[in-house]
């Protein structure tokens, strides 16, 4: 592995963080840096929102005794302030705090202000608009800091599927592109949102040619104050830079090159097609529901002049997107035809 950062969601005591500590000591789990959340932005008031000022005492004295680099969140400058004050060797910004550059501005400042050289890790921002992500990078640029890395946690979307973020790994190839100098540290924790998906997340990124990872990992994941379900154990984490190291020094033959090169396709298919079928559950749903205020005002579920309208409107968006006329037209007169279906049997 290139870089593996490791370490709880939240930190929720020093014998908490210690326990951990001690593990991958114990296991000879080599990271680069030991994270933890002291500052939480959780989607609802109420939940725990880290141990603050507390917590980073506690980094500092674990960074001290177990001879380690330290990272966290930063998501104002009065976090930057204290995260220098105790130290902290690198800083990750979070994807709802990337989603806003005034944020994402006045911490460039206050982090260039304190040291330029320190190592900042920028989170993809909630929804996939690859230039607002970019545009980060670019403000902490801007203020000569230079030092920095990229971190995908995957997009939420309005449906959710599979995973809890979307990895959308077409948004990776296009960071690669846009910044093909700069290393992607795959989260396969916020992606997943499941510890029995998090190997097969690390799996498929690797087929990206990912080797950095940053990995949620508890001594007690179920107990865990915050993202529960996503966090792993020392031992499994063990396990997991095992199977990456092991596949690393495996020299590909052509076959397994041309596996690696398909599997990267499908599974951008597999997400694309996942997503299709949430849309057009959507749609079916809505389907349902015209079809009740019909039955109440009495009105007949096939409209042939409206469904035509319907139908150029979509086959002109089609040209404009380069789709197939024919195959719009078919597509859309099958979902219509279940969608009288699924009305009729209302
Ligand atoms: C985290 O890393 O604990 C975190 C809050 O991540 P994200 O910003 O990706 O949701
Ligand atoms: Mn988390």
């Amino acid at each position: 592995m290139k870089t593996l950062i490791a370490g709880p969601c939240s930190a929720e005591s020093y014998e908490q963080l210690e326990t951990i500590a001690k593990q991958f000591k114990e296991k000879e789990i080599d990271i680069k840096y030991f994270r933890a959340g002291v500052w939480k932005p959780r989607t609802n008031p109420g939940t725990f929102e880290g141990m603050g000022e507390d917590a980073l005492k506690w980094l500092k004295k674990l960074k001290n005794n177990y001879n380690l680099k330290i990272c966290t969140e930063v998501a104002s400058k009065e976090h930057v302030r204290l995260a220098f004050l105790y130290d902290v060797d690198a800083l990750w910004i979070g994807a709802r705090t990337t989603s806003n550059p005034f944020l994402v501005q006045e911490i460039a400042e206050a982090i260039a202000e304190n040291n330029k050289d320190i190592t900042v890790m920028i989170k993809n921002p909630m929804h996939p608009e690859l230039s607002l992500w970019v545009g980060a990078f670019n403000r902490f640029e801007n203020m000569g800091i230079n030092n920095l890395k990229a971190i995908h946690r995957g997009f939420k979307l309005y449906n959710g599927g599979k995973y809890r973020n979307e990895p959308l790994w077409q948004q990776v190839v296009d960071f690669k592109l846009a910044r093909p100098e700069t290393e992607i540290i795959v989260d396969p924790s916020h992606i997943s949102g499941n510890r029995k998906l998090v190997k097969e997340v690390v799996q498929l990124a690797t087929n990206f040619d990912i080797q950095s990872f940053m990995v949620e990992t508890h001594n007690n994941p179920d107990s865990a104050l915050s993202d529960a379900s996503q966090q792993v154990t020392p031992t499994f984490l063990k396990e997991l830079v095992t199977h990456v190291k092991n596949k690393q020094t495996k020299k590909l033959s052509l076959d397994q090159q041309y596996e690696k090169l398909i599997s990267c396709e499908r599974s951008k298919i597999q997400t694309l097609d996942r997503l299709l079928l949430d849309i057009l559950n959507q749609r079916m749903n809505v389907s349902k529901n015209i079809g009740e205020i019909k039955k109440d005002y009495n009105v007949t579920i096939f409209q042939k002049e409206y469904f035509n309208t319907l139908l150029n409107t979509q086959k002109e968006n089609a040209k404009q997107l380069g789709l197939d006329e024919n195959f719009t037209d078919e597509l859309m007169k099958l979902i219509h035809t279940y969608s009288v279906k699924v009305q009729n049997e209302k």
